[in-house]
């Protein structure tokens, strides 16, 4: 099954580094307060797999929920999350998203993330930071919703007046976030024709979690992780793809990373344990997945599933 996506878009210069922002207020604390973990929300990719919802993760930390991406079903899995135990991840208390790129499987839960906390009596605005552009999409979305914000504000529903708003940072590489919790490192990643994309590393008190978004294999994932704890990065099956018409595997190559390539990658990286996530296996299994990356990683790897939590 290939992905029926195709991104064709300008390409522009890497924008200035920014210094890093000042410490923000530590994002409201649940009552969960054990070690970092990190949640796959949504382990999918744009093929509408009812077991995979879009890519969408959590690092959760000291009670608080850290959002990496909004694909669909981001609300419905975090409220799933929070029905296993994951306080954190309770829908009113979803406040802060940062996005990899702005390609639709990435961001289509955006709009669910922006509203439904909000009816679910969240005050708090949702914060989001991503590339150049997402101020613009969350501008589009907001309004789309206008007439929905006015009945529900001035109608009879008892709604707050406050957590329907977004606030919106587009970033450049460097710390783009830091409170008690966590510091959150954006760093660029190549991801085919898009002028920006972006990986994240969070580093908390415990642990290194890095999250690769979608890239083609790349140094600057090596480097970020250096031994990290938890590596989550995107994958397809390189005997999948050799078996794609020549237009996809140009595509595919281009935008993404093959199991033998995320093998040699790790090798270098060293992560402590490496997620699989947004797999495309094709008519691979993921035994063959994990094989070919075994071609030149031994260490520890996870093929991850939707609410897996690491
Ligand atoms: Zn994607
Ligand atoms: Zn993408």
């Amino acid at each position: 099954m290939a992905v029926a996506l195709v991104a064709l878009f300008p390409t522009s210069a890497a924008p200035p580094i920014r210094p890093a922002p000042p410490l923000s207020p530590a994002m409201p604390s649940g009552r969960d307060s054990s070690g970092t973990r990190l949640v796959l929300l949504g382990s999918g990719t744009p093929n509408a797999d009812p077991d995979r919802s879009g890519p969408a993760l959590a690092v959760v930390v000291n009670g608080a929920a850290y959002l990496v991406d909004a694909g669909p079903g981001v609300v419905r899995r975090a409220a799933a999350a929070e029905r296993r135990g994951i306080a954190a991840l309770a829908v009113k208390n979803l406040r802060i998203v940062f996005v990899t790129h702005l390609h639709s499987d990435h961001t289509l839960g955006l709009p669910d993330l922006i509203f439904t906390p909000w009816v679910l009596e969240r005050e708090a605005p949702l914060e989001v930071y991503g590339p150049p552009g997402v101020e613009a999409m969350t501008h589009h979305l907001t309004a789309a919703y206008e007439q929905d914000v006015r009945i529900r504000l001035e109608g009879l529903e008892p709604a707050n007046a406050t957590g329907h708003r977004v606030r919106a940072h587009e970033i450049a590489p460097g710390v783009v976030y830091r409170d008690s919790n966590v510091t959150v490192t954006a760093f660029a990643v190549p991801h085919g024709s898009w002028p920006q994309a972006f990986g994240y590393r969070f580093d908390t008190r415990d642990r290194r979690i890095v999250i690769s978004g979608d890239t083609r294999t790349t140094e600057a994932v090596v480097q970020q992780c250096a031994g990290c704890d938890v590596l989550v990065h995107e994958v397809y099956a390189q005997a999948g793809w050799e078996q794609l018409p020549s237009e996809w595997q140009r595509y595919h190559a281009s935008f993404h990373t093959s199991a033998v390539d995320l093998g040699r990658l790790a090798a270098r990286a060293q992560p402590k344990l490496l997620v699989l996530y947004h797999q495309l296996p094709w008519r691979s299994t993921r035994q063959q997945i994990v094989k070919e990356i075994r071609e030149h990683f031994d260490g520890p790897v996870a093929y991850g599933n939707d609410l897996d939590v690491y």
